[in-house]
């Protein structure tokens, strides 16, 4: 008879770890023991700060409450991504967490095309882009999420099915933005509280077993560490999984171009400028940046591609981009290995965070594919026999969602009329696979659908990919020939009922600042205090927002 994983053996402590940590223990049996192990000399990335709208259910899981873990973490929320700078049209468009309305079977972006194409179609079609554009919080002071149908219907799934990210049928109308090191932080606190054993010390060696599986982790001051199952959460280094275990990292720099980074911390006046609830992706010469608004200060950084700006020249542009924000502020030069290992999983190790894979943030995807991996390895959960048929299909699905977002952001470049730059001309030059040309080809004369984009679960969905494409500029002629033959009445009805229902929520909706503050104060946590910020909006609260 087979037996049970009894120990299990976390190395790296940054946002990965913590989270592996904190999942499994709320996942698997209470005999297991839970030990990380993370150095202290190595330091963790330091960014990462934007999430992906299904980060609500891992918080969830966890039992953690915004009004618990959000103030812990400097966290705000995000409703959206606002991209500038990306078509050659020069016109900002959202991609926000909402999906477009279907009437008489057409998606309102199908009528947007016949009907008002001269509009915005992000704002014709959407709420979010407005409440990005007033600062407004997706919560009423009461704490109701403003689309409470969506609330409902995702706490209801999400009792039903908790562990199964990939299934899930509704897009949360938001994610959040929060200080990455200060979450780990929490978490850290959270589960050494409940159990989990923690180490501070440098892995200088790992030792292989005859059968090529790992049969210990040496560490300079704790001796050699045994386990049953191996978790590889070093970041880039991948230090069990490629460095030890030999396994293959796949580079995408043949169609994603970008593989550096410079990245600062900004302090922000939030009584003075608000807080807006939404990521910034403006694409400059050789690349973009974020802007990642948390409370108090925000997250910024340059993501370029080395073959067209050097260290100095993306830092200066960073520099002349933020303006006087960023005088006297240190920047963080950042490599990033972008691509995958080949398995995640070899063995008796899984790699999970930076060291099974990542692609440039431009979508947000990292703590995504964290928590994707995490979820996937319960319901994958070995014991000492280690099934292939498991790891198999492990190595299948965590390859497929990080293979298809890789091919959705290449989409944001290709498919760009941007094209003003070495960089940008460079982008229509990569030789894309020929999955994604074929859709491509199709997406020029119809928009996508759930038939047309890529198949395998990787987060986005056929809402996403018209977003993205009718906001780069990569737009079909018409709509369908059925839609131009289609009675337009409640077409026109829908896209005025948008506009109505946008217009009540910016007015009832209370700030982001409100709302955060109105959490602070029921806390009663009004005042300045180590890592945690918490001040006065400026000026009474709107009567709108009592009501
Ligand atoms: P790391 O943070 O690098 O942690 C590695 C850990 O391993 C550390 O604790 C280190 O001490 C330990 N370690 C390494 N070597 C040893 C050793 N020899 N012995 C012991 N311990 C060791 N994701 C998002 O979701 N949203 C974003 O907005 C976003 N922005 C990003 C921007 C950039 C520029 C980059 C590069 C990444 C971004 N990411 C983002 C990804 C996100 O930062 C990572 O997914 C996340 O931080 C997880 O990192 P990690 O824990 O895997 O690795």
């Amino acid at each position: 008879m087979s037996k049970s994983i009894r120990n299990v053996l976390i190395v790296g402590g940054g946002t990965s770890g913590w989270m592996t940590a904190a999942y499994l223990q709320r996942a698997l049996p209470a005999g297991v023991n839970i030990t990380l192990v993370e150095s202290d000399r190595v330091p963790t990335i330091g960014v990462g700060e934007a999430t992906f709208s299904t980060i609500k259910l891992f918080f969830d899981y966890l039992g953690l409450e915004e009004r618990d873990w959000m103030p812990e973490c400097n966290a705000s929320y995000k409703m959206a991504i606002r991209f500038s700078g990306w078509n050659a049209a020069g016109r900002d468009f959202y991609h926000p967490f909402q999906r477009y309305e279907t009437v008489d079977g057409f998606s309102l972006a199908e009528w947007w095309l016949r009907l008002h194409k001269d509009k915005p179609f992000d704002q014709m079609c959407f709420s979010i882009p407005q409440l990005c554009e007033n600062k407004r919080s997706p919560r009423f002071l009461d704490g109701e999420v403003f689309d409470p149908s969506v609330q409902h219907a995702f706490q209801r799934e999400h009792i039903d099915r908790k562990n199964t990210l990939g299934d899930h049928k509704i897009q949360y109308p938001y994610a959040y933005h929060f200080d990455a090191s200060l979450l780990a932080r929490f978490l850290m606190k959270r589960t050494v509280t409940a159990g989990v054993r923690h180490i501070l010390d440098d892995v200088t060696n790992v030792g292989l077993r005859a059968d090529g599986a790992i049969g210990h982790v040496q560490t300079q001051n704790n001796g050699a560490l045994e386990a049953d199952l191996y978790i590889d959460c070093t970041g880039f280094a991948g230090l069990l999984i490629n460095k030890a275990l030999g396994t293959p990292f796949i580079s995408f720099n043949d169609t994603l171009l970008c593989d550096r980074a410079v990245a600062m911390q900004v302090p922000e006046d939030i009584e003075a400028e608000g807080i807006r609830p939404y990521t910034s992706a403006t694409a400059l010469s050789a690349g973009w940046v974020w802007n990642i608004p948390l409370y108090g200060r925000k997250g910024t950084g340059y993501v370029y591609s080395s073959r067209f700006a050097t260290p100095e020249q993306a830092e200066a542009e960073l520099r002349a981009h933020l303006g006087p924000a960023a005088e006297g502020l240190k920047a963080n030069h950042i490599r990033m290995r972008i691509g995958r290992s080949e398995n995640a999983w070899v063995k008796n190790c899984v790699a999970i965070g930076l060291s099974s894979g990542f692609v440039e943030p431009l979508e947000s995807t990292g703590i995504f594919f964290i928590q994707h991996g995490i979820e996937q390895l319960v319901s994958h959960f070995p014991d000492l026999s280690f099934n292939p048929s498991l790891i198999r299909s492990y190595n299948r699905g965590v390859g497929e969602c990080i293979d298809g977002v890789r091919d959705f952001l290449t989409l944001h470049y290709y498919a760009s009329t941007r094209a003003d730059t070495p960089f940008w001309k460079a982008t229509k030059e990569i030789a894309i696979s020929p999955a994604l040309a074929d859709r491509l080809a199709l997406w020029k004369h119809r928009l996508p659908d759930a038939m047309s984009v890529n198949p395998a679960y990787h987060g986005f969905e056929a809402y996403s990919y018209s977003v993205m494409l009718l906001g780069l500029g990569y737009v079909p002629e018409g709509p369908q020939p059925a839609v131009a033959s289609a009675d337009p009445t409640r077409a026109e009805a829908a896209f005025a009922q948008v506009r109505a229902r946008t217009h009540a929520l910016t007015t009832r909706l209370p700030s982001v600042v409100e709302y955060l503050t109105h959490v602070a104060e029921a806390r009663g946590e009004l005042t300045q205090g180590g890592a945690r910020i918490y001040r006065r909006p400026a000026g009474p609260v709107p009567d709108e927002a009592r009501s």
